[in-house]
């Protein structure tokens, strides 16, 4: 039997319609050098509308790619409502990577416009001359344009062009739901940077699970903080959250060290947030010797990388922080799993569940295999690599598809990790940077969070190098907190009781700083190279 139901699309232009009519009070706020400035999201979507005029004219007719090389402010949002719901595709270039690698993705995308942040023209000069198909460049605020201009591309103004564009509501076209409403691309940590095309549909369950009770639980009442740039994989989808639900939507710009995040912080007083660890990392220092008040959030959710469960106990004992786990991949959208613990646990159990990976959402099916191929049983202890399958996972990359990546249906994440009877994920390593010591896996990221846990050390990165007896055995690189005198003999002692004694590291080195990707994840490719080039002053202690 055929269902009698309505087939209207899930479309942003259907989003962007809901988010001016019934939350046009919901407010933007973007973070200025001086404080902050506000726009509702009837005034944004008024002038999205505008945009999408604009757009139009300058010859955006279908489903080109609109290029942003922009930080989380009101006009990238601005950007996230007009361009998929004018039937374009949004997408968010993103600004750390390097140059080259910038011209890469955008003639892969084949960008046709690009809205570019004033204060990023500098960089942006350097990338445009390599940008064979954007025609036009837009940009936002006031700054020198004169390198830009050299390269013969038109340049336009935003404010000047969102103004002189007809007031007239855009007539937003009816899409196909699982045509492409935005592209972002993977931070290419192996080979060229692949393309996942998010389809309406996608963004649109996405942004639905988001805002479950047991994921955000995002609602009108909140005022989200989103920190995590809306260059990676869409700001996990808070914007589109937001609109959904009338959140308000809090946007550093490019205030993103410690006092920035924390004049925001106070200014606004947002009940929920979503940044990577670096951010908690930098931002605990801060208030532990500037203590501001954490206590308007009811939640922050920490991924993209492993939160040291030290990070969460510190916001939660000394603030009053709550900090929510959660993974996922620019392939999941990103949102795959959610460490809320059940309820009835006795504490304990509770924090294990609290700094596993968390629990699978609905709809993103997952499951283990060995090495042979074969599945993995579910019993919290045995690791494989972990498949998964959903209406927000990618089925293919974006231009070349890399068939490596696919199984019979299922995405491969290269994530290695266990999973509970009840669907709880633990990661240990990416599948590159496990650590086989005599055959036996090492978890680097076990390591790294007990490490991160001993009062002298700011951050821990543990990596496997080569050894003639074990074939590897793992490097402790550790960054001191200021101040702090850091014993490697101490270091070892300390995890004595918490790992097996084989898992122990006999080599270790003090470094400045972790190497970090373009989206602050720890970058090992280095420090393996740094290691392997006989850089790093490492000490054996056994
Ligand atoms: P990206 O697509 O650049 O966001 O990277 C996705 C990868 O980040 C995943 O495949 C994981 O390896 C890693 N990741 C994301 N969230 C977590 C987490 N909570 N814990 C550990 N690794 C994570």
């Amino acid at each position: 039997m055929r269902s009698t139901m309505m087939d209207t699309p899930l479309s942003i232009a259907t989003l962007v319609r809901h988010a001016e009519r019934v939350h046009g009070d919901a407010i933007v706020t973007t973070a200025t050098e001086t404080g902050s400035r506000k726009a509702t999201f009837r005034e944004c979507s008024k002038r999205a509308s505008k945009l999408a005029h604009a757009l139009r004219g300058l010859g955006v007719t279908s489903d080109q790619r609109v290029g942003t090389f922009m930080w989380n402010n009101q006009e990238h949002f601005e950007a996230y409502m007009a361009v998929p719901a004018m039937g374009a595709v949004l997408h968010t270039l993103n600004i750390r990577l390097p140059p080259a690698e910038v011209v890469f993705i955008a003639n892969a995308a084949e960008d046709l416009v690009v809205l570019v942040d004033a204060s990023l023209l500098p960089l942006f000069a350097s990338i445009l001359p390599g940008c064979t198909t954007v025609e036009h460049v837009i940009v936002v605020g006031k700054g020198d344009t004169t390198a830009l201009a050299a390269t013969g591309k038109t340049i336009h103004d935003y404010d000047a062009l969102v103004a002189a564009a007809s007031d007239a509501p855009f007539d937003y076209p009816v899409v196909d739901e699982r045509d492409a409403c935005a592209i972002a691309f993977t931070s290419g940590t192996t080979g060229s940077p692949k393309g996942v095309a998010y389809s309406h549909r996608s963004a649109m369950l996405h942004s639905m699970q988001l805002c479950l009770g047991d994921a955000t639980g995002v609602g009108s009442r909140d005022r989200v903080l989103a920190v995590v740039p809306m260059f990676h994989v869409c700001a996990w989808g808070l914007p589109w959250a937001c609109m959904l639900v009338g959140a308000d939507l809090v946007l550093p710009d490019r205030f993103l060290q410690p006092d920035g995040i924390a004049r925001i912080i106070t200014s606004e007083k947002p009940t929920f947030a979503g940044a990577v660890p670096t951010i908690w990392t930098g931002l605990l220092q801060f208030v532990d010797k500037n203590p501001i008040d954490l206590k308007s959030f009811r939640m922050v959710l920490v991924g993209g990388s492993a939160c040291p469960p030290s990070l969460m106990k510190a916001f939660e004992e000394r603030h009053g922080m709550h900090i929510v786990h959660a993974w996922g991949m620019t392939e999941t959208s990103p949102l795959g799993s959610v460490a809320v613990a059940r309820d009835g646990l006795d504490p304990e159990e509770a924090w294990k569940l609290r700094i596993s990976q968390g629990r699978l959402s609905p709809f993103v099916e997952a499951k283990l295999v060995g090495p042979d191929g074969k599945e993995i049983a579910w019993d919290g202890a045995t690791s494989g690599e972990l498949l998964v399958r959903g209406p927000w996972v990618t089925a293919s990359y974006y231009p070349e598809n890399d068939l490596e990546k696919f199984s019979d249906g299922w995405l491969r994440t290269g994530d290695v990790g266990t999973l509970t009877k009840d669907g709880y994920l633990t990661l240990t390593d990416r599948a590159k940077d496990v650590i086989k010591s005599g055959g036996e896996w090492i978890s680097s990221v076990a390591l790294e969070n007990h490490l991160m846990g001993h009062e002298t050390l700011l951050e821990a990165c543990v990596v496997g190098v080569p050894d003639d007896k074990w074939g590897e055995r793992p490097l402790a690189c550790v960054v001191a907190k200021p101040g702090k005198d850091v014993s490697f003999a101490e270091l070892r002692a300390f995890l004595a009781d918490k790992i097996a004694k084989w898992q122990l590291p006999e080599r270790w080195a003090i470094i400045a700083s972790v190497p970090k990707t373009s989206v602050g994840k720890f970058d090992k490719k280095v420090l393996r190279a740094d290691y392997a080039a006989g850089k790093l002053d490492v000490t054996t202690v056994d």
